[in-house]
């Protein structure tokens, strides 16, 4: 719709680990919204691109293995070849590892702060370099949208690795947004709260835990991937030109108790 600020047509997303989950949930959204999507990750992305193509929206596959920054400069180059540049970066892809910190391993750690943190960054960097290029060319806003967590504002237990990324993830928003928004490009983060998926499998699975983590949401109930999806269009939107560093929560009020 013209003049809608809220509307995606003919801008083009790339989305990470979008095969399942909340990445699944996001693009989807995005291309509810108008988005064309280039679905990124480690497994064929097949439901994701079914669902993007039912919006009549293009869904390209873009298969990389984001465990280490090796696959980031082809990313962007088959994603700006498929779909003419890239508008919109959404860093989903992520894992988790629990241990008591005490015995905690290198492996555990390296394996979840180089995935979540490291290729992060310079995937950013590479979507960057790209968006700067046109950015300030024809008015349009480069977006930048990286998942966070509720780990990045609280401590967790037994995740050290995942909350030492998930918080570094919160400082390079902003340290992103500080560099960048003068040069056409809006970075910000999203952070979940308890949404089911793959992720949070064990926690759902485990009755004390599903328990106590129900008992702390005002909404009283699991977070879906599609409530993290509008969170998403708004900040890949215009509406939010003026947005920058931030970090939405969107956790059904976990942080409000
Ligand atoms: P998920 O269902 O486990 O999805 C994770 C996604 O990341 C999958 O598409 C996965 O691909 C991809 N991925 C993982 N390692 C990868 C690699 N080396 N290369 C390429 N892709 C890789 O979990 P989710 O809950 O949707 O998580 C999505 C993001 O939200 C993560 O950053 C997570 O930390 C964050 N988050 C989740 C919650 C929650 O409550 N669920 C809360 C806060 C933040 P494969 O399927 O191939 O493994």
């Amino acid at each position: 719709m013209a003049g809608n600020p809220f509307d995606l047509t003919g801008r083009k997303a790339i989305v990470t680990g979008a095969n399942t989950g909340i990445g699944q949930g996001i693009a989807v959204a995005l291309a509810k919204a108008g988005a064309d999507i280039g679905l990124v990750g480690r497994s064929a992305a097949l439901e994701t691109q079914e669902l993007v193509q039912a919006q009549g929206r293009k869904a390209v596959l873009i298969g990389a293995d984001l465990s280490s920054i090796g696959p980031v400069g082809e990313v962007v180059a088959e994603a700006v070849s498929e779909l003419g540049r890239v508008d919109i970066l959404v860093n989903n892809a992520g894992i988790i590892r629990r241990d008591d910190a005490l015995d905690f391993t290198e492996a555990d750690w390296d394996a979840v702060v180089d995935t979540n943190l490291k290729t992060l960054f310079f995937l950013t960097q590479a979507v960057g370099r790209h968006m700067v290029e046109w950015a300030s060319q024809d008015g349009e806003r480069g977006k930048i949208i990286n998942i966070a967590s509720m780990l990045t504002f609280q401590g967790g237990i037994r995740v050290p690795s995942y909350t030492a990324s998930k918080s570094g993830v919160g400082g390079l928003t902003k340290l992103l947004a500080n560099e960048w928004a003068i040069k056409g490009i809006n970075v910000n983060a999203i952070a979940p709260g308890y949404i089911a998926t793959n992720n949070t499998a064990a926690l759902q699975a485990d009755a004390t835990r599903n328990r106590q983590i129900l008992e702390r949401i005002p909404e009283g109930r699991w977070g879906d991937p599609a409530d993290i999806g509008g969170a998403a269009v708004f900040l890949a939107s215009k509406a939010a030109d003026y947005v920058q560093g931030h970090i939405l929560a969107v956790d059904g009020g976990w942080l409000a108790r």
